[in-house]
């Protein structure tokens, strides 16, 4: 059998041939916003209108979070054994990955991603995170608890209910992935508020949830902006809220929770992650390419980015120089084109926000490459790799989370300054240090005050086993493994007496 070449041609004229949904589906179906309002859906590729989208408001979420209700009451999903919710989200992945081509590319036109990472990581990463947790709900059970002697003592988990999941643009399928997989595996319903930034795969993968025979009514996908979500946030019927996005709004969704019904709220927010290379780095080579990576994968916009890069003053000469070297790879292309490292940011409103941060850094630091709009495509948001030499940590760019392709050199000469330095940010979401030192190493990672530390490289870890998530106000809970499951499930005690 011949195989394809899946070069820029063929995604250009799978684009031809692409038929976008932009409804909402509630209750097992696509419809329209009560209001009849739509936004356009625009491609940060080229700035096109890829379709027209439903604006769904307070009205929608109504009928949402009714349908969702309705179907937990009548039991007809967290009612079935564990072992057929599994088939079910298995034939759910199964049909992800069977489209995975038409995802990629809806994923890479709405969110101007480059196509080479939609097909490897976002699309193939958001079955994988449906397949886990399906085959995590058959073996994840309750304890009987010590008790007295006549007491029999259970303690189970249930599913919460109705959970609002609440997601940003960077990685639209994927981080929406990380709430729905684990709260439908725990058997709730689910109402999924996609970016209006990047709502398509979002509203397209509905449809392969009611082809995989996840009930009508168990997940919903209301298309919308800040208003949905904060009437969903407002809710008094739904149970609890999961939001992946800024800590601003984050701090919003716990007031509003807080002003209703005090729903659970998981939170998982923005960084300004730091990257230590010590002078005894192991590998140079391999760290300037990890530190580029870090930084200019997925343009910036990663929660993760290692936006901070703390390098020793004896290296800093001969690591710039590679860091410099290995950015060159990030040159702006067309998210379409499978050559691409760097793709679109992902609207007008970003590229300026990432360009007035690069103006204040261009007056507080040492531009040491990029610094202006690429010309990739026209009309389309495109920044080149930019990197700050801001010799301090104080500098604007180097403290605030700039989701975007820049990056800021903070040299320190001992450890504890390093540390110290790392750890003097209002986030706490990721970090990383470099060094040959296996004591260095371990007490590093343990005063680094980050959710996950990466010794030796940075942004590993794709299974699901590792709990992701941040200290501080980069957020509350945790995304995957089984400790994301149980945030999807109230804690019963029941006690029973024998005699
Ligand atoms: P955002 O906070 O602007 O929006 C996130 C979501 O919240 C969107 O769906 C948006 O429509 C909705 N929203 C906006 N205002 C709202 C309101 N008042 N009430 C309820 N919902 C509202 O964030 P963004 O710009 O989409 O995403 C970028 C941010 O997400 C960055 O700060 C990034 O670090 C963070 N992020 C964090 C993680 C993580 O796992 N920690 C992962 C990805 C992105």
């Amino acid at each position: 059998m011949e195989t394809q070449i899946k070069d820029l041609k063929y995604w250009q004229a799978r684009r031809a041939a692409l038929a976008i949904e932009g409804r909402a589906f509630i209750d097992g179906m696509y419809r329209h916003a009560r209001s009849h309002e739509t936004f356009d859906c625009v491609s940060p590729g080229d700035a096109t209108v890829l379709a027209r989208v439903e604006a769904c408001n307070a009205a929608d979420v109504d009928d949402a979070v009714s349908a969702a209700r309705r179907a937990f009451d009548a039991n007809v999903w967290a009612g079935l054994n564990p072992r057929d919710r599994k088939a079910t989200l298995l034939r759910w992945a199964a049909l992800v990955r069977e489209h995975a081509d038409e995802l990629a590319l809806l994923e890479t036109l709405d969110a101007g991603k480059p196509i080479a990472d939609t097909t490897t990581v976002d699309v193939p990463g958001a079955a994988y995170c449906i397949e886990w947790f399906a085959e995590a709900i058959d073996k994840f059970g309750g304890e009987v608890a010590p008790a007295d002697h006549h007491l029999v003592g259970l303690v189970t988990h249930e599913p919460i209910g109705v959970v609002a999941a609440v997601v940003p643009w960077n990685f639209p399928l994927l981080m929406a992935a990380w709430k729905f997989a684990p709260a439908l595996a725990a058997g709730n319903s689910v109402v999924l508020k996609p970016s209006e930034k990047s709502p398509l795969t979002a509203i397209r993968v509905a449809q392969l949830a009611l082809e995989a025979g996840i009930p009508a009514g168990v997940f919903n996908v209301l298309p919308g902006g800040g208003e949905a979500g904060k009437a969903l946030a407002l809710h008094g019927d739904v149970d609890c809220i999961a939001f992946t996005g800024s800590t601003q709004v984050g701090k919003q969704i716990m007031q509003y929770a807080g002003a209703s019904n005090l729903k659970r709220v998981w939170l998982e927010l923005g960084g300004k992650s730091p990257n230590i290379v010590l002078p005894d780095c192991p590998d140079l080579d391999r760290a300037a390419k990890t530190a580029a990576d870090a930084i200019f994968y997925n343009m910036g916009e990663m929660c993760t980015a290692g936006s901070r890069l703390l390098v020793h003053r004896d290296i800093k000469d001969a690591f710039l120089d590679r860091l410099i070297d290995a950015s060159r790879r990030y040159a702006p292309g067309n998210p379409l084109d499978p050559s691409t490292a760097m793709g679109a940011i992902i609207d007008q409103a970003q590229l300026d926000r990432v360009l007035g941060y690069i103006e204040a850094g261009r007056r507080e630091a040492t531009l040491l490459l990029g610094g202006s709009r690429a010309p990739a495509i026209e009309g389309g948001f495109y920044i080149e790799p930019t990197i700050f030499d801001t010799s301090h940590g104080d500098a604007r760019i180097a403290r605030e989370e700039i989701f975007g392709p820049v990056l800021s050199v903070i040299t320190f000469d001992t450890l504890d300054e390093a540390v110290r330095v790392a750890n003097a940010s209002d986030y706490g979401l990721a970090a990383a240090v470099w060094t040959a030192d296996l004591t260095t190493a371990h007490e590093v990672s343990r005063k680094l005050r980050a959710g996950t530390v990466w010794v030796n490289c940075y942004d590993e870890g794709g299974d699901m086993n590792f709990p992701f998530g941040g200290y501080r106000q980069s957020g509350n809970g945790r995304d995957k493994s089984l400790h994301a499951l149980e945030k999807y499930t109230e804690l019963k005690s029941t006690l029973i007496r024998l005699r």
